[in-house]
């Protein structure tokens, strides 16, 4: 008997726009018993990431909704505690997608090992995880930048920015970013070593501000937001321009006009596309190599957000939304012990 409790966070209702406390619960339950084939993981990190508030529509998409009533699901990291899985044994660390609750008993499928002594395992949900890949598939399948052309990059401090920043200065990019307060702003310019970098916060007129910041126009815009600042992007875009389509943040709550200037992607040749990086699986193993020798090198530089306790897991997602986190917002579930 393992007996264990485990608690672990559900949709109570769907939220209308910006989601509060009031639409998820904290529920306990005690850990079953794993059957053969089958995994026992205590689980360390979790991420929050902007996608799962699509999950909470009751709308079709690329990934099914949560139901209510259930315990939301996640990217994760974890010990397994107890196997019965051939391939998988105790005391190994995976990655599963059973966040939001402190333990997970299931099978291996779609489980993969991470390896504690490339870097910390927090940041297998972020610069090595799923919004690393994102910054590396967008910009090499789409973005495609050059040596010499100028990329900008929204929501650029953030866990998918941040790496699409450091990418882009690698491939000898002029990088500009824009990010909503101004330590973030600093640390974009003065530790990531991008070219310029804008609170858009603060700014009077966001597309002044780029255009200053990007004198000779822009050739990629990397698009994590939506609204105004794929609006003034569009009027910056160079011919033949890239915008990987990444997210839109800024209209996951409440709708947000389009661009008024779509008709310049036809006079500019623009090429514009969507992806998902769960599409992108076939990458995985050359961006492991990729951005895991730059992280053991010490060439990318990322920020965490760490909140403590499932039970603020909740309060840790609906702050993605108003800029709360600084990186990747990770939640801690539990010690390594
Ligand atoms: P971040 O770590 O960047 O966190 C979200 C950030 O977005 C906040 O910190 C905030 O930063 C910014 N933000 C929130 N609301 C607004 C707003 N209204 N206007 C401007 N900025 C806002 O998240 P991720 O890096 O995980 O995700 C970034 C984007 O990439 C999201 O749009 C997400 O949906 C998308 N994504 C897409 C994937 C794909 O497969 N296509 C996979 C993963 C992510 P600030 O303080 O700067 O405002």
């Amino acid at each position: 008997m393992l007996n264990l409790s485990n608690r672990e966070i559900r949709l109570k209702s769907r939220p209308e726009n910006l989601p509060s406390a009031e639409n998820f619960e904290l529920a306990e339950v005690s850990v079953p018993e794993p059957k053969d084939g089958e995994v026992v993981v205590k689980n360390l990190f979790m991420s929050v990431d902007p996608y799962m508030r699509g999950r909470m529509r009751d709308m079709k998409s690329y990934s099914a909704p949560f139901e209510i009533g259930e315990a939301l699901t996640g990217g994760c990291i974890g010990k397994i505690i107890h196997s019965k899985a051939d391939d998988f044994k105790t005391g190994e660390y995976v990655n599963t997608m059973y966040g939001w609750r402190e333990y997970s008993v299931s099978s291996t499928k779609g489980m993969t090992k991470v390896n504690p002594d490339l870097a910390p395992l927090s940041s297998f949900l972020g610069t090595l995880g799923m919004p690393g890949m994102t910054a590396y598939v967008g910009l090499k399948l789409i973005g495609e930048p050059k040596a010499g052309e100028t990329l900008f990059v929204s929501a650029a401090s953030g866990a998918v920015g941040a790496v699409a920043c450091q990418i882009g200065k690698m491939l000898g990019c002029r990088v500009v970013g824009s990010a909503g307060s101004d330590e973030k702003v600093a640390w974009l310019k003065d530790e990531v070593g991008i070219d310029e970098a804008i609170n858009y916060k603060k700014v009077d007129n966001l597309e002044a501000a780029m255009a200053a910041a990007c004198p000779k126009g822009i050739d990629v815009y990397f698009e994590n937001v939506g609204g105004a600042h794929l609006e003034a992007a569009l009027n910056l875009m160079n011919p033949f321009g890239r915008i990987p389509f990444c997210g839109m943040i800024a209209g996951y709550n409440a709708k947000i006009p389009g661009p008024r200037n779509l008709a310049f992607v036809i006079g500019k040749c623009l090429k514009i596309q969507g992806f998902i990086v769960s599409n992108h699986a076939d990458l995985a193993p050359q961006f492991i190599q990729d951005v895991g020798q730059w992280v053991k090198e010490g060439k990318i530089k990322s920020k965490e957000t760490i909140v403590d306790g499932v039970e603020n897991a909740p309060g840790a997602f609906i702050g993605l939304f108003s800029g709360d986190n600084f990186g990747k917002m990770i939640v801690k579930l539990g010690e390594d012990d």
